[in-house]
């Protein structure tokens, strides 16, 4: 599969059976794995080979999964997790400890910004969000010692703010810190964060990766391209691990912040993926760079088709000229920016009630990015924990729909989202 094209990595990547061995990367539904002898087992867990021994640190179909998403977004290191949240957590607590801190966009997903706002903070890490519009001398303000994690999402959900790579990345470059960014909503086949210097990209892979609304599930990829021994930063990372006897994570070089976080958090927190979810997963990225193509054609000409509309308010997608985040969205995403849009309706959250019942086709769903299209009020619904000043906070209206648009005709979808808005 080397120097294969992306599409065919989707379709083929990471595993090749040998003659008269399936054909397709089987489910292997066993915790735990035989050796004839001792000492090939006691080189596994001294990492002085590779191979699986308990599905809660690998498993072969697990890793199947892992290597593919690898191969797709370069890097040294995958992992997959239970869900896109422990994919974070996992990420977060591989870096940080009590005392320290994150620096992130308020513009993320609502489960990370609980996640970052209250969760994590009765554990001692503080989270100081800034606005992802915010200039550079403003956002490094946010910085001190105990700074550990830059965080943004480079298509943010629900509110479609398409992630500054240059200005986050440059901050945190200068800074000498980690920069992790979740990839959900664009995936590796519109944007690979690693090219744009991010370190750490994470995966809801429970959205575009599996496609089809059935396995929940998340990544970690460790790009490795973060100098961790010549860091005074992490001392974590330079000093021995007593839990590992004595492993210096720097001294795995490209590898120590994906190492630290599978021997270590994975083996103590445990939220791995499990098979089945795996075995699902690979089958939807077979056809992830397809789906990919079809959702952001669709995406864009419902985008024009709202922001033509006359019920309708305003308009967040990337490839609309009249979009903030147009430029960037061409930048980065020069393929196709996805198939995750907002719009707000006039007449408030009422007329947002009436549109979204309105709808036939397109259903009320807390999920997004599956080949349905879908369509969800955050205010009401995914952010409802969330106070009126912390919505305003992350830019959520409350007439805000998100609308998820799948892989129909895109004919028929808009029809539905014209027969609804008719209804105002
Ligand atoms: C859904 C989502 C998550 C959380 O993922 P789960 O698999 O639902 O735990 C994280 N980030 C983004 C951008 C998401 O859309």
């Amino acid at each position: 599969m080397k120097n294969k094209k992306l599409d065919t990595i989707c379709v083929q990547g990471a595993y090749s059976p040998k003659s008269g061995e399936a054909r397709v990367c089987p489910v292997v539904k066993s915790t735990t794995f035989y050796y004839e002898k001792a000492q090939p087992m006691a080189d596994l867990f001294d990492l002085k080979s590779d191979g699986y021994f308990y599905s809660r640190i690998g498993n072969p179909t697990v890793n199947a999964f892992e290597e593919k998403l690898l191969m797709l977004d370069g890097g040294t290191g995958a992992i997959a997790c239970a869900s896109g949240m422990s994919a974070t957590m996992l990420a977060v607590l591989n870096v940080c400890n009590a005392g320290d801190n994150i620096v992130s966009a308020s513009a993320v997903y609502g489960g990370t910004y609980n996640l970052f706002s209250v969760t994590l903070k009765k554990y001692g890490i503080e989270t100081r969000f800034f606005d992802p519009d915010d200039t550079a001398e403003n956002i490094e303000k946010l910085i001190d010692e105990h700074t550990k994690v830059i965080f943004a999402e480079t298509v943010a959900n629900p509110t479609i703010v398409v992630l500054d790579f240059d200005k986050i990345a440059g901050i945190a470059k200068k800074h000498g810190i980690l920069f992790m960014v979740d990839n959900t909503l664009v995936t590796p086949v519109l944007c690979k964060p690693k090219d744009f210097g991010a370190n750490v990209v994470l995966y809801s892979s429970s959205k575009y990766l599996d496609g089809h609304a059935v396995a929940l599930g998340g990544a970690i990829v460790d790009c490795g391209n973060f100098d961790f021994a010549s860091s005074n930063r992490y001392p974590e990372f330079n000093t021995p691990d007593d839990s590992y006897h004595g492993l210096v994570y720097s001294t795995l070089g490209e590898k120590a912040f994906g190492t630290k976080c599978r021997v270590q958090m994975m083996r103590d927190l445990g939220a791995i993926m499990s098979p089945e979810n795996a075995f699902l997963t690979n089958l939807g990225m077979e056809t992830l760079a397809l789906r990919m193509e079809r959702h952001s054609y669709n995406a864009s000409r419902v985008a024009e088709f709202l922001a033509n509309h006359e019920k309708v308010e305003w308009v967040k997608y990337g490839s609309l000229e009249s979009d903030p985040y147009h430029a960037l969205a061409k930048k980065y995403m020069p393929g196709g920016q996805g198939g995750m849009l907002s719009f707000g309706v006039k007449g408030g959250s009422d007329a947002a009630t009436v549109v979204m019942e309105g709808m036939k086709m397109i259903a009320i769903v807390t999920h997004v990015a599956d080949v349905r299209s879908c369509v969800l009020h955050p205010a009401s619904t995914t952010h409802r924990q969330l106070s009126k000043a912390d919505l305003e906070n992350i830019g959520i209206a409350d007439n805000l729909i998100r609308l998820s648009v799948g892989i129909e005709n895109v004919d028929d979808i808009i029809a539905d989202l014209d027969g609804a808005l008719s209804q105002i």
